[in-house]
């Protein structure tokens, strides 16, 4: 029973590599009879937003994502203060006095000399009698973990055996000078807290990996199995953060596509497996293994997802899409659905059948047409009228194949193209058609 946690900053809309991330999560809960926790890195109160977060909930929801518990940082401050004592009781948390600018200055000359800009433990070196003149100067500590500097190994359970020697990064700031928190710390505390056993999570937090288990350590937690993915490329090879637009969820759902497309897309993009459209989340997490994930980026392309959309409304069955449509019968799905890309197309199909159209006949067609209408079958009628009808129609006028169809079409629809007449014949009815053939 695996317990992870999906834990986005709520500063914004979730893309599709970031519900990428939540399905690989929701995915494995469901696969191990798990939990499946929502926790919203909002420390930065700033900038977090509450409608955010409701609408990073309803995106979930939309994508059938059904969080057993939610929790917010910013209702945790204390347990963070509480850890944060701890590291400072046990020497892994120091203050520091730098200034941003002192930084970047020192940054600098170590690049200049060819050294890696790595923080120098200057403030390690300061006595008591200094930090007190500093604060005496209005100065405020930021606080940093003192790394092992050692080699932290685990394996990832996507990208295989991990060393990170920690010497070779900068100790990092766990929190600022106005004693708010980075996200490094709290998101420690909390997988500890909550008995985090998986953490699923994007390539770019590989380094907090190492970060974070040396942080586990000294708080004497169990640290979890982590697993990096691959982000997300578009289809023009550049990351998808800076640009959200037509990829957040929000704008998905609002331009009308099926969530199990973009649940589909998601969970297979970057796999082994094909990518086909799901209709729901039996297959997926029945085929789900985190081995299958690929360690190279995943190309997303609006276009395939459009494309996965159409196949999957061609598969469902009328009784998936009967509530949401609100109009129409099964009959009418089944010889419709074949030629959507959404089901809102489903519209305008089902006004060519049941409103009014201006049947399309060119000249030289006229009276084919018109004979042909009376020799339409008498009701009832059924998916075989179509066929009786035609055949009898071909021998009358001698037409055959397109010419024989393509003007009945026009006439029966007024459009060149759509569903089979044979299913939408009966649904247009004799007395509709025979005023559209007249
Ligand atoms: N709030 C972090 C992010 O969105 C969470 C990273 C993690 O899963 O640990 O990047």
């Amino acid at each position: 029973m695996a317990i992870l946690r999906f834990a986005p900053s709520p500063t914004g809309r979730i893309h599709i590599g970031n519900a990428r991330t939540a399905i690989l999560n929701w995915l494995m809960a469901q696969k191990t009879g798990g939990q499946f926790i929502l926790r919203y890195d909002d420390t930065d109160v700033a900038r977090s937003k509450t409608e955010h977060a409701e609408a990073i909930a309803a995106d979930l929801d939309w994508l059938g994502i059904k969080p057993a518990r939610v929790e917010y940082q910013s209702k945790r401050f204390d347990k963070y203060h509480a850890a944060a004592e701890k590291l400072r009781a046990s020497g892994h948390l120091y203050a520091c006095y730098e200034s941003a600018d002192e930084l970047d200055r020192r940054r600098k000359r170590q690049l200049a000399r060819h050294q890696p800009p790595i923080y120098d433990r200057a403030a390690l070196r300061l006595t008591a009698g200094d930090r007190a003149m500093l604060e005496a100067e209005g100065r405020k500590p930021h606080w940093r973990f003192k790394l092992d500097h050692a080699t932290v190994e685990w394996t990832d359970l996507i990208r295989g055996p991990q060393h990170i020697d920690t010497a070779t990064l900068s100790d990092p700031v766990l929190i600022r000078e106005d004693g708010s928190y980075l996200y490094t710390l709290p998101s420690v505390v909390d997988d500890i807290e909550f008995g985090i056993t998986h953490v699923i999570r994007g390539e770019d937090h590989v380094v907090n990996a190492a970060v974070q288990i040396e942080i586990t350590r000294a708080l004497g937690g169990t640290i979890p199995a982590y697993a990096h993915h691959s982000l997300l490329i578009g289809s023009d090879g550049a990351g998808l953060s800076k640009r959200l637009g037509s990829l957040s969820i929000g704008a998905m759902r609002e331009n009308g596509l099926e969530a199990m497309a973009v649940v589909s897309i998601a969970a297979l993009l970057g796999t082994s497996d094909s990518i086909h459209p799901c209709a729901d989340y039996t297959e997926l997490v029945e085929g789900f293994d985190l081995a299958k994930l690929s360690r190279a980026p995943a190309r997303f392309d609006e276009a395939e997802l459009n494309h996965l959309n159409a196949k999957l409304l061609h598969m469902l069955p009328w009784n998936a899409v009967r509530n949401r449509l609100g109009y129409g019968r099964e009959a009418f799905w089944l010889a419709v659905r074949g030629n959507l890309e959404k089901l809102s197309d489903a519209r305008a199909w089902h006004e060519i059948i049941t409103g009014k159209i201006t049947p399309v006949i060119a000249a030289e067609d006229r009276s084919f047409v018109s004979d042909a209408a009376t020799s339409l079958p008498a009701e009832p009628w059924d998916s075989t009228t179509w066929k009786t009808w035609t055949d009898a129609v071909k021998l009358a006028s001698g037409r055959k194949g397109k010419q024989l169809f393509m003007p009945l079409r026009l006439a029966l629809t007024g459009l060149d193209h759509g569903p089979e007449l044979a299913a939408l014949l009966p649904l247009i009815g004799r007395q509709k058609a025979m005023d559209r053939l007249a």
